[in-house]
Protein backbone atom coordinates (compact mmCIF):
# COMPACT_ATOMS: atom_id res chain seq x y z
CA UNK A 1 0.00 0.00 0.00
CA UNK A 2 1.18 3.67 -1.18
CA UNK A 3 -1.74 5.57 0.66
CA UNK A 4 -1.73 9.18 0.61
CA UNK A 5 -2.39 11.46 2.13
CA UNK A 6 -1.20 9.86 5.61
CA UNK A 7 -1.26 12.64 8.83
CA UNK A 8 0.23 12.14 12.10
CA UNK A 9 -1.30 14.88 13.92
CA UNK A 10 0.41 14.09 17.41
CA UNK A 11 4.60 12.91 17.06
CA UNK A 12 7.24 14.13 19.54
CA UNK A 13 10.29 14.51 16.90
CA UNK A 14 12.54 15.82 19.07
CA UNK A 15 12.43 12.87 21.22
CA UNK A 16 14.02 10.35 18.55
CA UNK A 17 17.79 10.22 17.72
CA UNK A 18 18.30 12.04 15.05
CA UNK A 19 15.84 15.42 15.87
CA UNK A 20 16.41 16.79 11.93
CA UNK A 21 16.64 13.33 10.25
CA UNK A 22 12.86 12.13 11.45
CA UNK A 23 11.54 15.62 10.43
CA UNK A 24 13.31 15.28 7.14
CA UNK A 25 12.15 11.66 6.84
CA UNK A 26 8.44 13.05 7.13
CA UNK A 27 9.24 15.46 4.56
CA UNK A 28 10.07 13.17 2.31
CA UNK A 29 7.82 10.85 2.99
CA UNK A 30 5.18 13.59 2.58
CA UNK A 31 3.75 12.45 5.94
CA UNK A 32 1.60 15.93 7.18
CA UNK A 33 2.85 15.64 11.04
CA UNK A 34 2.21 17.98 14.05
CA UNK A 35 5.86 17.63 16.27
CA UNK A 36 4.52 17.80 19.60
CA UNK A 37 6.50 19.66 22.55
CA UNK A 38 6.32 18.78 26.17
CA UNK A 39 8.43 21.95 27.06
CA UNK A 40 8.19 25.31 25.39
CA UNK A 41 11.76 25.67 25.53
CA UNK A 42 11.63 23.08 22.94
CA UNK A 43 9.45 24.77 20.47
CA UNK A 44 12.03 27.51 18.85
CA UNK A 45 13.97 24.22 17.44
CA UNK A 46 11.27 22.21 16.22
CA UNK A 47 9.62 25.23 14.44
CA UNK A 48 12.82 26.08 12.82
CA UNK A 49 13.02 22.89 11.46
CA UNK A 50 9.63 22.52 10.66
CA UNK A 51 9.32 25.85 8.77
CA UNK A 52 12.00 24.42 6.36
CA UNK A 53 9.42 21.73 5.54
CA UNK A 54 6.12 21.66 3.33
CA UNK A 55 4.95 18.68 5.57
CA UNK A 56 5.57 19.03 9.55
CA UNK A 57 4.13 22.12 12.03
CA UNK A 58 5.39 22.43 15.32
CA UNK A 59 3.35 22.93 18.42
CA UNK A 60 3.80 24.62 21.80
CA UNK A 61 3.73 22.92 24.51
CA UNK A 62 3.43 22.48 28.09
CA UNK A 63 2.81 18.75 29.05
CA UNK A 64 0.41 18.44 31.97
CA UNK A 65 3.19 15.36 33.75
CA UNK A 66 6.01 18.25 33.64
CA UNK A 67 3.46 21.10 34.31
CA UNK A 68 4.50 20.77 38.14
CA UNK A 69 8.09 21.12 37.70
CA UNK A 70 7.86 23.55 34.55
CA UNK A 71 5.62 26.03 36.17
CA UNK A 72 8.08 28.77 35.78
CA UNK A 73 8.68 27.70 31.98
CA UNK A 74 4.58 29.78 31.70
CA UNK A 75 6.34 33.23 30.44
CA UNK A 76 8.19 31.18 28.35
CA UNK A 77 5.56 29.52 26.72
CA UNK A 78 2.97 32.91 26.68
CA UNK A 79 6.18 34.60 24.89
CA UNK A 80 6.02 32.13 22.17
CA UNK A 81 2.11 31.91 22.06
CA UNK A 82 1.42 34.73 19.21
CA UNK A 83 4.13 32.76 16.40
CA UNK A 84 2.31 29.44 17.41
CA UNK A 85 -0.61 28.52 15.52
CA UNK A 86 -0.47 24.83 16.64
CA UNK A 87 -1.05 23.78 20.83
CA UNK A 88 0.47 20.86 22.36
CA UNK A 89 0.70 18.72 24.15
CA UNK A 90 -1.13 20.12 26.90
CA UNK A 91 -4.01 18.83 28.76
CA UNK A 92 -4.59 16.91 32.12
CA UNK A 93 -3.10 13.77 33.52
CA UNK A 94 -5.44 12.26 36.63
CA UNK A 95 -3.65 8.80 36.66
CA UNK A 96 -1.40 7.74 39.63
CA UNK A 97 1.55 8.99 39.51
CA UNK A 98 0.14 12.42 38.56
CA UNK A 99 -2.95 12.75 40.45
CA UNK A 100 -1.04 14.51 43.27
CA UNK A 101 -0.02 17.86 40.80
CA UNK A 102 -4.03 17.68 39.51
CA UNK A 103 -4.59 21.15 40.77
CA UNK A 104 -1.59 22.59 39.27
CA UNK A 105 -2.23 21.01 36.11
CA UNK A 106 -6.05 22.68 36.11
CA UNK A 107 -4.70 25.89 36.76
CA UNK A 108 -1.91 25.65 33.88
CA UNK A 109 -4.77 24.24 31.53
CA UNK A 110 -7.06 26.60 32.31
CA UNK A 111 -4.58 29.57 31.76
CA UNK A 112 -3.70 27.46 28.49
CA UNK A 113 -7.40 27.59 27.46
CA UNK A 114 -8.00 31.08 28.14
CA UNK A 115 -4.90 32.31 26.36
CA UNK A 116 -6.04 30.33 23.43
CA UNK A 117 -8.99 31.56 22.90
CA UNK A 118 -7.96 34.95 23.67
CA UNK A 119 -5.89 34.91 20.99
CA UNK A 120 -7.83 32.71 18.54
CA UNK A 121 -6.74 30.76 15.85
CA UNK A 122 -5.34 28.07 17.26
CA UNK A 123 -5.60 24.27 17.36
CA UNK A 124 -4.75 22.30 20.16
CA UNK A 125 -3.69 18.55 20.59
CA UNK A 126 -4.95 17.87 24.17
CA UNK A 127 -4.11 14.82 26.27
CA UNK A 128 -6.93 12.91 28.91
CA UNK A 129 -6.20 10.39 30.84
CA UNK A 130 -8.17 9.12 33.37
CA UNK A 131 -9.75 13.00 32.65
CA UNK A 132 -11.86 13.46 30.13
CA UNK A 133 -14.98 14.58 31.98
CA UNK A 134 -12.53 17.11 33.64
CA UNK A 135 -11.39 18.33 30.07
CA UNK A 136 -14.72 18.56 28.27
CA UNK A 137 -15.45 20.46 30.95
CA UNK A 138 -12.94 23.01 30.90
CA UNK A 139 -13.39 23.14 26.88
CA UNK A 140 -16.46 24.21 26.95
CA UNK A 141 -15.89 26.39 30.11
CA UNK A 142 -12.54 28.21 28.45
CA UNK A 143 -12.59 27.75 24.69
CA UNK A 144 -15.60 28.09 22.88
CA UNK A 145 -15.33 26.20 19.40
CA UNK A 146 -15.59 29.61 17.45
CA UNK A 147 -11.86 30.62 19.10
CA UNK A 148 -9.89 27.35 18.63
CA UNK A 149 -9.94 23.92 17.94
CA UNK A 150 -9.25 21.21 19.84
CA UNK A 151 -8.24 17.36 18.67
CA UNK A 152 -8.09 15.14 21.58
CA UNK A 153 -5.18 12.53 21.16
CA UNK A 154 -5.53 9.12 22.81
CA UNK A 155 -8.53 9.23 23.58
CA UNK A 156 -9.66 6.84 26.30
CA UNK A 157 -13.36 8.21 27.25
CA UNK A 158 -17.21 6.46 26.70
CA UNK A 159 -18.96 6.69 24.24
CA UNK A 160 -21.06 9.22 25.85
CA UNK A 161 -17.86 11.67 26.65
CA UNK A 162 -16.81 11.02 22.67
CA UNK A 163 -19.94 12.05 21.51
CA UNK A 164 -20.02 15.36 24.23
CA UNK A 165 -16.76 15.77 22.88
CA UNK A 166 -17.78 16.04 19.15
CA UNK A 167 -20.93 18.37 20.22
CA UNK A 168 -17.98 20.63 21.32
CA UNK A 169 -16.74 20.56 17.99
CA UNK A 170 -13.40 18.15 19.15
CA UNK A 171 -11.47 16.24 16.34
CA UNK A 172 -10.08 13.10 17.45
CA UNK A 173 -6.64 11.66 16.70
CA UNK A 174 -6.55 7.64 16.60
CA UNK A 175 -2.95 5.62 17.16
CA UNK A 176 -2.32 2.25 16.85
CA UNK A 177 -2.60 1.29 20.83
CA UNK A 178 -6.45 2.77 20.93
CA UNK A 179 -7.07 0.14 18.25
CA UNK A 180 -5.97 -3.12 20.17
CA UNK A 181 -8.78 -2.37 22.87
CA UNK A 182 -11.71 -3.94 22.74
CA UNK A 183 -13.87 -1.21 24.12
CA UNK A 184 -12.12 1.70 22.74
CA UNK A 185 -12.27 0.44 19.03
CA UNK A 186 -16.32 0.09 20.10
CA UNK A 187 -16.09 3.83 20.62
CA UNK A 188 -14.16 4.65 17.64
CA UNK A 189 -16.93 2.91 15.70
CA UNK A 190 -19.09 5.15 16.77
CA UNK A 191 -17.16 8.50 15.75
CA UNK A 192 -18.31 10.22 12.26
CA UNK A 193 -16.07 10.44 9.50
CA UNK A 194 -16.14 13.83 9.69
CA UNK A 195 -13.82 13.67 13.12
CA UNK A 196 -10.97 11.54 12.30
CA UNK A 197 -7.12 12.10 12.17
CA UNK A 198 -4.76 9.54 13.01
CA UNK A 199 -1.02 10.08 14.92
CA UNK A 200 1.27 8.04 16.50
CA UNK A 201 2.40 9.41 19.86
CA UNK A 202 5.69 7.95 18.67
CA UNK A 203 8.48 7.38 19.81
CA UNK A 204 6.24 6.22 22.76
CA UNK A 205 4.43 3.64 20.92
CA UNK A 206 6.13 0.30 19.68
CA UNK A 207 5.56 -0.71 16.47
CA UNK A 208 7.03 -4.14 14.51
CA UNK A 209 9.67 -3.86 18.15
CA UNK A 210 11.09 -0.40 17.39
CA UNK A 211 9.61 3.07 18.23
CA UNK A 212 6.60 4.03 15.99
CA UNK A 213 7.68 6.21 13.10
CA UNK A 214 4.89 9.11 11.26
CA UNK A 215 5.35 6.64 8.09
CA UNK A 216 4.27 3.53 10.03
CA UNK A 217 0.59 5.33 10.35
CA UNK A 218 -0.23 3.79 7.23
CA UNK A 219 -0.63 0.79 9.21
CA UNK A 220 -3.03 2.67 11.62
CA UNK A 221 -5.11 3.90 8.50
CA UNK A 222 -5.50 -0.08 7.39
CA UNK A 223 -6.56 -0.85 10.89
CA UNK A 224 -9.01 1.82 10.66
CA UNK A 225 -10.33 0.85 7.24
CA UNK A 226 -11.05 -3.07 8.53
CA UNK A 227 -12.57 -2.02 11.81
CA UNK A 228 -15.23 0.91 9.86
CA UNK A 229 -15.43 -1.31 6.81
CA UNK A 230 -14.16 0.63 4.71
CA UNK A 231 -11.46 0.91 1.80
CA UNK A 232 -8.05 2.17 3.37
CA UNK A 233 -7.68 4.64 0.24
CA UNK A 234 -11.46 6.24 1.30
CA UNK A 235 -10.26 6.50 5.26
CA UNK A 236 -6.76 8.24 4.22
CA UNK A 237 -9.10 10.65 1.76
CA UNK A 238 -11.30 11.07 4.61
CA UNK A 239 -8.38 12.17 6.84
CA UNK A 240 -6.58 14.27 4.34
CA UNK A 241 -9.84 16.28 4.00
CA UNK A 242 -10.34 16.47 8.13
CA UNK A 243 -7.26 17.83 8.10
CA UNK A 244 -7.73 20.43 5.34
CA UNK A 245 -11.11 21.61 7.50
CA UNK A 246 -9.33 21.67 10.58
CA UNK A 247 -6.55 23.85 8.93
CA UNK A 248 -9.66 25.92 7.34
CA UNK A 249 -10.69 29.31 8.74
MN1 LIG B 1 2.29 12.54 23.44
Amino acid sequence: MNLRPLVDFHCHLDLYPDHAAAVNECERLGVFTLAVTTTPRAWPRNHQLASATRHVRAALGLHPQLVQERAQEFSIWDEYLPRARYIGEVGLDASPRFYSSLDTQKLAFERILRACARAGGKILTIHSVRSVAMVLNMLEAHLPASRGKAVLHWFTGTKAEARRALDLGCYFSINSRMLENDRHRATIVSLPNECLLTETDGPFVQFEGRPVRPPDVEATVMALARLRSAEPAFISATIGRNLKSLLSD
